[in-house]
């Protein structure tokens, strides 16, 4: 018989948190951790949602390296687009500032 960790309170092995306390009884499998939880994160956190998908326990290793290229191909193309809007800034910017008028 499994027993909570903070409280004593006996708690069945599928149990995700415990029944008295609350306390998360199995890191990595909250819905945090799932595959709608990850994509959901993603959308928001972009490559920084990558530590959660690590931590999870849900997610098979092939399925984190998927996510892994994806948030890094999305954060590469994030930073490139930046990037150029950057540079068409400070063109813009030396146009008015330069030869403009
Ligand atoms: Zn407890």
């Amino acid at each position: 018989m499994l027993s909570c960790p903070r409280c004593g309170q006996p708690i069945e092995q599928t149990d995700c948190y415990c029944r008295r306390c609350g306390k998360a009884l199995q890191p990595g499998r909250g819905f945090l951790f799932s595959h709608t939880g990850i994509i959901l994160l993603a959308l928001v956190l972009g490559p920084f949602a990558l530590p959660l998908v690590w931590i999870s326990k849900i997610i098979s290793p092939l399925a984190k390296w998927i996510y892994t290229i994806l948030l890094l191909a999305v954060g590469i193309y994030f930073v490139v687009v930046c990037y150029h809007l950057y540079l068409s800034i400070q063109d813009a910017a030396s146009l008015m500032l330069g030869g403009g008028f």
